[in-house]
């Protein structure tokens, strides 16, 4: 049933688009795949697939090392990358784009490098209840080696975050606010700019957490007024181990180094050492070069779809989900959020979702099940785990529609 024509919304035309994406005209157990698994990564367009393939084949070498040709080709697709990305998220500078393997690593660096060194007994760091794991865990390591204390910002039972607590949570002793832009479990999308223009009043840093939000959104770091935006690029169809973390120059410089090594020194003696600017200085070792190359050639096509048409479509793609969803009966969708992104978390009566998951995979359907790296958020809802379908531009309503029917044939077996 109302199968999209190919070329729907604003001119986009699907099959097109599809036909970049090698993985998508697989089959899985004999039937046409159908990939709602994209918040946990995303598939790649054959572009990025052809950039990575493209460096190993004719530039391979490593950066900023050698001065032979190939070494100052790799280095200038390596450092074209952070143009590129930098221009994506309109970064202030080039030099304010430091190249992480995710997100993990970009929280991670911020904890050990800015907050460790600033914490003290009796601070304390905010967070939300709708945190992914690597927006708490390295927040609790850096509290537990300073005595600081975690607090965390309540959600309401839409999974919107209680705005009016805000400012009792924002007290003298909290030296960072840290949240995510878009919620990997429920799919909300919090109100940033507002949040961080009330934290700055008081003179917080605020880190953002944008996994979720490149995919779908367009961001302005600068706009949006934060410290610290980390994300990672195989959300966003780039290479796996890609990531970046982006901070306001002054910030990135007042840091000392993370991890030591080739690279990230202006001087090394056995005496001691010195550090090279920002971003290098948190860039030690080989970096992932192929992988930043693909990463640069996925915004370009992320940008040649244009991502206001790409969240265009995908509203339509989630109204379309959650209404055909709500029709098999007994299930639940967990995140309600006004304006959400394309993440359905649900559950259907008192079936188990790794059950769930496990049947519609027979069909060839790809969603995740499990806490979704979310433990805590599966405690506020009380409960284990949920299914969860994730889309991106490239899924239709048929899609969407086969996924209905196969939930529906699963509960009628598993109730
Ligand atoms: N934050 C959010 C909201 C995420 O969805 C994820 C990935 N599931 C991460 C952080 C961690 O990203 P990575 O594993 O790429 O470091």
């Amino acid at each position: 049933m109302n199968a999209l024509p190919a070329r729907d919304l604003a001119g986009f035309d699907v099959e097109r688009v599809r036909a970049d994406f090698p993985a998508l005209s697989r089959l899985v157990h004999g039937k046409p795949l159908v990939y709602f698994d994209n918040a946990n990564t995303a598939q790649r367009p054959r572009a990025v697939i052809d950039a990575v393939v493209e460096y190993y084949t004719e530039h391979n070498a490593n950066v900023s090392r050698a001065v032979h040709t190939l070494g100052a080709e790799a280095t200038a697709l390596y450092e074209g990358a952070r143009d590129r990305l930098a221009r994506w998220i309109n970064a202030g500078s080039r030099d304010e784009v430091v190249f992480t393997s995710g997100t993990t690593m970009a929280t991670n660096l911020v904890a050990y490098a800015w907050a460790m060194p600033r914490l003290r007994e009796g601070d304390a760091i905010v967070v939300t209840t709708m945190e992914h794991h690597a927006n708490i865990v390295p927040w609790q390591l850096a509290c537990e080696r300073s005595g600081a204390k975690l607090k965390v910002w309540p959600i309401t039972p839409e999974g919107e975050l209680v705005e009016d607590a805000l400012d009792r949570l924002l007290t003298p002793e909290v030296k960072l606010l840290a949240l995510t832009h878009v919620s990997n479990a429920l799919g909300t999308v919090n109100p940033v700019a507002r949040i961080a223009a009330q934290a700055r009043a008081r003179g917080i840093p605020v880190l953002v957490d944008g996994s979720q939000a490149l995919p779908h959104l367009a961001v302005d770091v600068q706009a949006l007024g934060v410290d610290f935006y980390c994300f990672t690029g195989h959300k966003m169809f780039g290479p796996t181990g890609t990531g970046a973390l982006w901070a306001r120059r002054e910030i990135l410089e007042s840091m000392p180094p993370f991890l030591g090594g080739g690279e990230m020194i202006r001087t090394v003696r056995f005496e001691g050492s010195t550090w090279a600017d920002p971003p290098h200085r948190f860039e030690a070792g080989t970096p992932n070069i192929a992988g930043f190359i693909g990463l640069a050639a996925a915004v370009d096509y992320l940008a040649g779809l244009g991502i206001e048409r790409i969240a265009a479509r995908e509203r339509d793609l989630l109204a379309h989900a959650t209404a055909r969803f709500l029709e098999v009966p007994g299930l639940r969708i967990l995140g309600t959020a006004p304006g959400k992104a394309p993440v359905i978390s649900f559950l259907v009566g008192g079936v188990h979702a790794h059950d769930l998951a496990t049947l519609i995979d027979a069909e060839g359907i790809a969603v995740r099940s499990g806490h979704h790296c979310a433990h805590p958020l599966m405690q506020h809802y009380g409960v284990a785990a949920t299914a969860r379908a994730s889309l991106a531009f490239y899924n239709t309503h048929a899609e969407i529609d086969r996924c209905a029917e196969a939930l529906e044939r699963a509960r009628r077996m598993l109730a």
